[in-house]
């Protein structure tokens, strides 16, 4: 090989070792890891779509990751089987059209006031329903108004998939006291694919995802430093 190819080619394993270590201390900003975060604060492009399969449970709104339909099947199936209680889909995949959509005819009901607006609905390409990564989940008994309220919480649906949801991967999003981590105020019914992995640990700390990912890239950081050291 000739020189130049050399410099060529050690300078794209470079690149490559440097990409990938990126996306390894930072999951959260991989669209294709479970770890991938979306808030306020980090949105996502109206471009992003992942790939999508129908789950297969009754309610409307079914389309999800298909590693997250799978789990979301099982979930399901495990509630009955566990209580007797149907669990439906109230909403899982939502465009980034259809967000804006939301959003806008918010912000005209509260006449233009975007702090109001905020408080309420995520602005586009901040709503985590975008990712394919969630869904909204309701019980099949309860009317439209009492899932997506303080009522599917306090149901016998709501109750197991707060101390269940991990089994499958998935964890509570948005919980009482976390408002000024999250963004969001406390939706029980909200639940996020992390992979059941991610989703055991955060369970047993009981931290919103924002800081288990702070404590995630610190070991992924110290582990990588180990690793090196050992090499030379
Ligand atoms: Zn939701």
């Amino acid at each position: 090989m000739s020189l130049l190819g050399d410099i060529v080619s050690v300078t794209l394993a470079g690149m490559m070792l440097v990409n990938q270590g990126i996306m390894t201390i930072t999951p959260q900003h991989n669209a294709d890891s479970p770890l991938f975060l979306v808030n306020r604060e980090w949105r996502i492009s109206g471009y992003y779509i992942p790939e999508l399969r129908l789950a297969n449970v009754p309610g409307q709104v079914k389309r999800l990751r298909p590693e997250v339909a799978d789990a979301l099947e099982a979930m399901y199936a495990a509630c009955k089987a566990e209580t007797k209680v149907t669990l439906v889909s109230v909403s899982g995949y939502r465009e980034y059209d259809k967000q804006e959509r939301i959003y806008a005819a918010k912000l005209k009901r509260v006449k233009g006031d975007v702090e109001a607006a905020n408080a309420y609905v995520a602005l586009p390409g901040a709503s985590e329903h975008q990712t394919g990564l969630s869904m909204d989940v309701g019980q099949a008994s309860l009317s439209s108004d009492e899932n997506l309220s303080g009522t599917f919480g306090g149901s016998k649906g709501g109750k197991w998939l707060k101390e269940n949801c991990w089994r499958f991967g998935f964890i509570i999003r948005y919980q009482e006291g976390w408002e000024a981590i999250t963004g969001y105020s406390a939706e029980p019914w909200h639940v996020r694919y992390v992979g059941v992995e991610n989703a055991a640990k955060i369970h047993a700390n009981e931290m919103p995802l924002e800081e288990f990912l702070v404590l995630e890239r610190k070991t992924i950081m110290l582990d990588l430093m180990e690793n090196n050291g050992d090499s030379f």
